[in-house]
């Protein structure tokens, strides 16, 4: 996570809690003001949005994985990808505070639920003869608690490569698995990337580095990039 739109809305949300009153964090579900958040939460429209963009990722990635002979395997982020932050949103415009204030008392909670699909998605891409490659901006000091809470969940993964410098982007990250620089977790290299996965468009390639006015990348969405939805944060 590095998008601020919560923190840049918290004067916003400090008026709004004030004039409101601070509603109580179990009580947001059904009235939440954050109605982005709410529909992160509650809503039966995100659950099936994000388990359709999974389900495509999967035929895609079964496809895949019959063309290529090469080791191959596939990228994700963590934040809204694969973990479900919202209750730290939550906690956030409950509270008047803004990103990162409790971001690493939240992660080491290990407390964040799966996205709707992602643990279906990460298991069949490990059927399938798979590996799986998560680039999260999560910090060094912040990826032995986001290994446990992989393990927590009995999600599969072959590498959590964290951020390895507060400064650094992913893009660096990217060239590196894509020039099979990279050594996996549990041993061996990646000759092929058949997906990618985010929630944000820095979370793909190029796009991370040019924006969305990529257009040759854009096209890629639904072939093999796939976005899973995210309106609580993200660089727009
Ligand atoms: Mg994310």
């Amino acid at each position: 996570m590095q998008f601020r739109p919560l923190r840049q809305r918290n004067g916003f949300v400090l008026v709004l809690a004030l004039t409101l009153g601070l509603r109580s964090l179990s009580g947001c579900a059904g009235s939440c003001s954050h109605s982005e958040i709410r529909w992160v939460r509650s809503s039966t429209e995100y659950q099936v949005t994000a388990r359709e963009v999974y389900r495509m990722a999967t035929v895609h990635v079964r496809e895949a994985a019959g063309r290529t002979g090469a080791p191959w395997g596939v990228v994700l982020d963590a934040d809204e990808t694969i973990l479900d932050n919202s209750a730290y949103q939550l906690q956030l415009a409950g509270s008047g505070q803004s990103y990162p204030q409790g971001w690493d008392a939240w992660i080491m909670k290990e407390a964040a639920p799966v996205v709707p699909g992602a643990k279906e998605f990460l298991t069949a891409v490990r059927n399938a003869g798979g590996k799986i490659i998560v680039v999260t901006n999560r910090l060094e000091t912040q990826c032995r608690a986001t290994h446990a809470h992989f393990n927590k969940l009995e999600l599969p993964f072959d590498l959590i490569w964290c951020k390895p410098d507060k400064d650094d982007g992913k893009a660096a990250r990217f060239r590196l698995v894509q020039a099979q620089g990279v050594t996996l977790e549990t041993g061996g290299h990646v000759s092929s990337i058949v997906a990618w996965v985010g929630d944000s468009i820095a979370d793909f390639p190029s796009l991370g580095e040019t924006g969305p006015t990529d257009t040759t990348s854009l096209a890629r969405f639904g072939v093999d990039y796939f976005m899973i939805p995210n309106p609580m944060y993200g660089p727009w």
